[in-house]
């Protein structure tokens, strides 16, 4: 049995275990429609998700989610985010590619942020 409110609570439950795996604080988990990102965070620990990320596999969805998740340890895509998504995802730059690869194909849609 699957449904849309089933898909939206499963993929929260997988940001939380994510949140706690990495030590990130979440006070809010969002899954609406989104127009030009797949997803966003804020300082406060309020993270977004473009709603279409459901129909994703699932090394796409941990892709953004921790992505989005190590941005509350490194603001920007530096050094140290990129050794900590190495070090929790392995080699990302792939997913990266492919995620692309899927924006690509709709209409004014751009990369994680
Ligand atoms: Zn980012």
């Amino acid at each position: 049995m699957s449904s849309a409110i089933n898909d939206k609570a499963e993929f929260k439950e997988r940001v939380h275990r994510w949140a706690e795996k990495l030590g990130a604080r979440v006070t809010s988990i969002a899954v609406r429609p989104m127009s030009t990102k797949w997803a966003s965070y804020s300082t406060t620990g309020r993270l977004t998700f473009d709603v279409s990320l459901l129909g994703l596999r699932e090394a796409l969805q941990d892709y953004v989610i921790a992505h989005e998740l190590l941005h509350f340890f490194a603001p920007n895509h530096g050094r140290l985010w990129k050794s900590l998504m190495r070090a929790h995802l392995g080699e990302h730059e792939q997913l990266d590619r492919e995620l692309r690869r899927v924006a690509h194909k709709r209409v004014g849609r751009r990369a994680v942020s």
